[in-house]
Parts: structure tokens; sequence; C-alpha cells
């Protein structure tokens, strides 16, 4: 084991989403960064369905390095599904996850394969600041996190998708079967001996960032419904809070009839109709929308589907050491 672990293959993977001109930057930077540090690596770059040229830039990457592989995805599935595509072909004894644009401090990932010799199992990234954003983003990130962290029982505020895994914990994350996983917090829900390396948000290198505020929203709604069952039982109490106040109203109620002072209360029908009414149909929302995912989860759909492959291929002229 400890033999194994001196030398272990390192599976660096990358998803890339119209990152036409990240993907040589990282290709070049983690092959010589990991190469100088001796350490045994393939990178896999997992393009998410680019609209771009990132597909060519993989495909050139890996004509030119042995150690380059790439998985094209016939649409864009989403970062997540990347991840698990990219976890499902690395070859590694430990296999690391890293945003392609390199926000994620390559630097980092020799430190964590360290600490990964040394025994640990899930090594995970932990953002000291949160790079450059709005309030607004700030805001709504912050919220998203204090419901995710009560719920995965783990604090998340600084979580990242910048993570290195034993190889045990890669097959336990394969195994998973919910087709809505969310890398971030399960990868720290399956436990094991874990330990956390802090890095510095970078500023973009290339392109601009994927995310609008659209697909954000999506984002924070499907994890959370994918990792907490509060909201379902925030339509319990708030069916709780409408029974309470209409008890005191009926008994309010009851009292002005039998004092004989009934009739003028018209304005509280219509204001509780509209009250009753909009609770009921957001809570109808709220349990539709599960129902909606577990439909998509029992339909068993595939979480991505590859359209094409490409191996790296060693070139005589070119070395590890000399790309
Ligand atoms: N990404 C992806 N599929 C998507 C969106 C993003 O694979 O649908 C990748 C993207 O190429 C990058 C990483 O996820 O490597 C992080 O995306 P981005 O930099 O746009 O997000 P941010 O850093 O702003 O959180
Ligand atoms: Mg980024």
């Amino acid at each position: 084991m400890e033999e194994q672990r001196k030398q272990g293959l390192l599976s660096v993977v990358l998803p890339a989403y119209n990152e036409e001109g990240s993907v040589p930057l990282a290709a070049e930077t983690l092959c010589r960064l990991l190469s100088h540090a001796g350490i045994r690596h393939e990178l896999i770059f997992v393009d998410d369905g680019s609209r771009d040229r990132t597909w060519a830039a993989v495909q050139a990457q890996a004509a030119r390095r042995p150690q380059v592989r790439g998985i094209r995805f016939s649409r864009n599935f989403g970062k997540e599904a990347a991840i698990f595509a990219g976890l499902a072909q690395a070859a590694g004894d430990c296999a690391a996850v890293m945003d392609c644009d390199l926000q994620h401090p390559p630097e980092k990932v020799v430190d964590m394969y360290r600490l990964w010799q040394t025994g640990y199992q899930v090594i995970e990234g932990v953002k000291t600041s949160r790079g450059k954003e709005s309030p607004l983003h700030t805001l709504a990130a912050r919220s998203f996190y204090a419901i995710l962290s009560r719920a995965a029982g783990v604090d998340m505020s600084r979580a990242s998708d910048f993570k290195l895994l034993d190889r045990r914990a890669v097959d336990v994350l394969l195994a998973m079967r919910e087709k809505n996983a969310f890398f971030r917090a399960l990868s720290s829900w399956i436990g094991f001996s874990s330990t956390q390396v802090e890095f510095e948000v970078q500023p973009r290198q290339e392109g601009e960032s994927k995310w609008s505020v659209r697909s954000l929203v999506r984002y924070a709604l499907t994890n959370i419904a994918s990792f907490s069952a509060a909201p379902l039982q925030l339509v319990t109490l708030l069916g709780a809070a409408v029974f309470l106040s209409s008890v005191g109203l009926g008994i309010h109620s009851l009292w002005k009839k039998l004092t004989g002072q009934a009739l003028e209360g018209f304005t509280t029908v219509i204001l509780l109709q509209l009250l009753i009414g909009s609770v009921l149909m957001i809570c109808l929302g709220i349990i539709g929308y599960y129902i909606a995912k577990i439909y998509e989860e029992i339909k068993d759909r595939p979480r991505y589907i590859v359209a094409d492959r490409c191996e790296g291929q060693a070139h005589e002229e070119h070395s590890e050491k000399d790309p």
C-alpha cells in the first residue's frame, strides 16, 4: 500500500466547456509542473459539448502528449456530468478534479498529491476567498451554501470542486446511481480520511465564466433538492402556521358572531382566500418539483452521452519533460 502510494499514477480530470483558449494553457502548465515534481500523471479533458473549437484543442494536445486523453459529450450535460465522466475514465491510483480555466492553482495539485502520499483519501480544496464577485452573487452563494451545509451536515461555505480523491473514494462515487449527483457535497459525504488544502481563487486566464444567472439558480435548486428534503418539510411547517392562525381567526369570528357584530369581516375573507390559495400553490409547486426529480431519476437515462474519444499519442521527438 505504502509503496504503491509513493509512485501512484495521478489522473487529473478537467471539465471544459467552450475553453479553446484554456485547454492548451492548462495542458502545458500541468504537464510541466507534474513532470517537474516527478509525479506520473495523465490528463483527462472532458469536452462538455462545447460550441467553439475546444475539441480540436483537446485533440491537438492528445496528438502532442502521450499523457493527455479526451472525451467529448454529444451535447452540454453540465459540469457535474463532465466530472463523473472524467472520473470514470481515470486510470490513476488517485484522481484530481480541477477547472480547466486555471482558476484552481495548479501548484496545489502537487501539495494535494503529497498529502495523498501520506495516506489521506479525500483532499479537498477550500477557498480562502471567493474571487471577485458582485455583492448579490455573494449573498446568493452564501444562502445556497448555508442550506446545503445543513443538509449535508458538513460546512460547505468554502467548498469547491477542486479535489483529489483516492482510487477507493473514486470507485465509491462512481458506484452511486443517483443522476443528480452533486460532486462537491458527495465527496465530503462519503467520508474517508480527509483533509483540506487552502487555495486562493485565481482570476480567469482565458475567456469568461460560463454561468448565467439562470443557470446558477437552476444549479442551486437542483443541488439543494438532490441533497435535502427540507423544502418538503417547509410545506408541513407552512401548513401548521396557517392552521394556527386560522384557529385564532376562527375564535375571533365566532366571538363576533356570538356577540352579534358579524358581517363586517368581508376584507378578512378575501385576504384569507388569497393567503391560503397562494400558500397551497407554493406547496404544490415544491412537491411537484420533487416529483419531477423522482421522475428524472426513475427514467434512468444516462448521465451523459459520449460522442467521441481521443487517446494520447506518443511522439518520438517529444519526451515527457520537453513537450
Ligand atoms: N464547465 C463545464 N460545463 C458547463 C459549465 C462549465 O464543464 O456547462 C466547466 C468550465 O469549462 C470550467 C469549469 O466548469 O472548467 C468552471 O466553469 P467556469 O469557469 O465557467 O465557472 P466559475 O469559475 O465562474 O465558477
Ligand atoms: Mg472558472
